[in-house]
């Protein structure tokens, strides 16, 4: 390549390290989106997907784009015009969710939690039984701004309880961190490809369960997106007869896609999730050691997102910017209400691992 770039270790908050094998299958040679390969390919993502998943959902594929793009797959194929949703929000990406409803004509109902907090599934199930004609809860899973996991289970119950669908953002917990997508009854869930799938950007693998898809068949309107409408999607990505053209699958990613896929498969999903939360105690370890604290109280934290706050009288920006450039290590700054006051420190996938950890803490102490 023609612009020289330094590699660096990515420990932010996406995109993780991309795995060599990876980066490999990235640059075999491109076949057409429609030959009988590629679709045997494709029978075999969807294979893996189910089992990352934990589904046995038949509309589980790929969006061709990045997760923003699987969060509104779910929110333009499932709300109508006038539908009311619940949107939880404890966070950025909460607040994303909210736009999409609004952006579609849904009617929103918000629900708000204080940054760094878990979405209180008692608060819904008062807002549900308050307001039986709301037909949707959606809410984030692990909330990558503020590094908190939200109990999906509970969640998801009280939904199923009033008759509600969930939209569920996986995007970060996915792979990390048990994601139970058929036991715990989750109906459109989406993730994304750089974070605990050490896959390369772009990518949006979506699952959506029977119910979510019979309400899609009741719709009376058309989806106001042709792109990302499920009804056509299914003649590309559906199993069975003939496919057909729809868009020109990002043939490439996809086989790195496939790649990141084996690889969670070979070391095992819950070996995955179990070296998440290994290193992610290590990483606390070190930290407290250097006088560090976590922002979230230890029962809501995500494994694979350290949101740490940035102590009295220290430069926040300084502090990333000479990670960057004298080590090249690449950690997040805070959002949003939370600029300025934490480093957000990610150990997803390939970048989740006893080496980097070490890195990261010794260039720390260096510089503090
Ligand atoms: C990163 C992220 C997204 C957005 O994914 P993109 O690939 O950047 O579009 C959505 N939700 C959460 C929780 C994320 O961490």
């Amino acid at each position: 390549m023609a612009l020289e770039l330094t590699p660096r270790t990515l420990l932010g908050p996406g995109p993780s390290d991309v795995h060599p094998k990876i980066l490999e299958a990235v640059g075999k040679k491109t076949i057409g989106h429609l030959d009988p390969q590629f679709v045997i390919l494709m029978e075999e993502i969807k294979s893996l997907l189910k089992y990352a998943f934990k589904t046995k959902n038949e509309m589980t594929y790929t969006v061709s784009a990045p997760g923003s793009a699987g969060m509104e797959t779910c929110f333009v194929n499932l709300v109508e015009p006038g539908d009311k949703v619940l949107v939880c929000i404890n966070g950025v990406f909460g607040k994303r969710m909210l736009e999409n409803v609004t952006r579609i004509g849904g009617v929103p109902v918000v629900l708000e939690f204080p940054w760094g907090k878990s979405v209180d599934p008692q608060r819904i199930e008062e807002e549900l039984k308050k307001d039986s004609s709301i037909k949707i809860v959606s809410f984030v899973h692990g909330e990558t701004s503020t590094g908190v996991l939200s109990d999906a289970e509970v969640i998801a119950k009280v939904a199923r309880d009033h008759d509600c669908l969930t939209i569920v953002d996986t995007v970060t917990s996915f792979v990390g961190t048990p994601v139970e997508v058929d036991q715990w009854g989750l109906d459109a869930v989406y993730t994304g490809s750089q974070k605990c799938l050490s896959c390369i950007p772009g990518l949006s693998p979506v699952t959506f369960s029977e119910r979510a898809i019979s309400k899609c068949d009741q719709r009376k309107t058309p989806v106001q997106s042709w792109f990302l409408d499920i009804s056509l999607i299914k003649n590309y990505w559906g199993s069975g007869e003939k496919r057909t053209y729809h868009h020109t699958a990002p043939v490439n990613s996809l086989y790195g896609l496939y790649e990141s896929l084996l690889l969670v498969k070979e070391e095992g999903l819950e070996n995955s999730w179990d070296r998440h939360l290994k290193n992610h105690m290590k990483l606390k370890e070190g930290l407290g050691e250097l006088g560090l604290e976590y922002l979230v109280d230890e029962k809501e934290r995500t494994p694979q997102l350290n949101a740490i706050r940035v102590p009295e009288g220290v430069d926040e920006a300084k502090v990333r910017s000479r990670l960057l450039n004298e080590f090249n290590i690449e950690i997040g700054a805070g959002l949003g209400p939370l600029a300025g006051k934490i480093w957000r420190i990610g150990l997803m996938g390939h970048s989740s691992s006893q080496d980097n950890i070490n890195f990261l803490l010794d260039c720390l102490k260096k510089i503090l």
